[in-house]
């Protein structure tokens, strides 16, 4: 079972970041729409996507735009409480929209 919230320290530019938690947060962002993979993959080191969309979801939401999350924080507390907004036309899973509106990133990839 998921946990809701998964930060073990503070993540942003200039911190030291927790590999666990650069990867959770990729995850995570990317279920909402607001990462999508590199062709290197997801690493456990933080890249420029994950900023960009840490800065998006701050943006939509309303929240500070610093491109920080904080345990426990207003942008991990809300990216933890979305839930992804499209349903895939192909499989019915439900996806954040990154790839396309429609379909979910693997079905997508299959295609
Ligand atoms: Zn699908």
């Amino acid at each position: 079972m998921a946990t809701k919230y998964w930060l073990q320290q503070t993540l942003g530019g200039g911190y030291p970041a927790d590999p666990g938690d650069v990867v959770q947060t990729k995850l995570r962002l990317q279920a909402q729409g607001y990462y999508r993979e590199p062709d290197y993959g997801i690493t456990e080191y933080p890249d420029t996507p994950m900023f960009d969309g840490i800065k998006r979801f701050q943006s939509d939401n309303g929240l500070q735009v610093d491109g920080l999350m904080r345990p426990g924080g207003p942008t991990e507390t809300g990216l933890a409480a979305r839930s992804p907004r499209y349903t895939c036309s192909e499989c019915g899973a439900k996806h954040g929209g990154v790839y396309s509106p429609t379909v979910c990133a693997d079905c997508w990839l299959k295609s």
